[in-house]
């Protein structure tokens, strides 16, 4: 799988919710996660491979000694959202650049795992919180560095056009 990297069209369009949860879902999944551990992250939206459907993969297990911990989640939304941080953010689509990012501190996600069954996950602060609504804002056709101020995001987009992978 390829990452699609900023500003590609699918990446600002809202993805539409998984509706069948089918053998081709499970591969997709499968290989979403894939992706990311190659690619080194620790969230993945759909869209950012191409498909715009409501799918996130994650993991916030940092402590390697522990091994690899992926999450899945379809059709998250967030259903409560309390206080505020500021964290540096990153993003596959957007290789090289890192800015700090205004969110939620605490959140409450509704959502469904990958064999479909509701799940609630609480994130308070920290890693979790942030890769939460990094991805889920994906979905949404946000990109974290839609979130920068006026300012910085012209000089965002000053660097990038330096940066930015040339073959996309
Ligand atoms: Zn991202």
């Amino acid at each position: 799988m390829k990452v699609l990297i900023y500003p590609h069209e699918i990446l600002k369009k809202v993805s539409e919710p998984v509706r069948n949860i089918d053998g081709a879902l499970q591969r997709f999944i499968d290989d979403m996660i894939k992706t990311m551990y190659e690619a080194e992250g620790v969230g993945l939206a759909a869209n950012q491979v191409g498909e715009p459907i409501q799918v996130i993969v994650f993991d916030c297990e940092t402590d390697d000694k522990r091994g690899k911990h992926p999450m899945v989640l379809l059709n998250p939304r967030i259903v409560e959202a309390v206080g505020e941080m500021v964290g540096e953010e990153g993003c596959l689509s957007v290789p090289g650049y890192g800015a700090k990012i205004r969110r939620a501190e605490s959140i409450l996600v509704k959502a469904f795992d990958r064999e479909g069954r509701e799940v609630e996950i609480e994130a308070q602060g920290g890693l979790l919180s942030k890769c939460l609504q990094h991805e889920i804002d994906h979905l949404n056709g946000i990109c974290f560095v839609d979130r920068l101020s006026p300012v910085k995001k012209t000089l965002f987009k000053k660097k990038w056009a330096k940066i930015r992978p040339k073959d996309e």
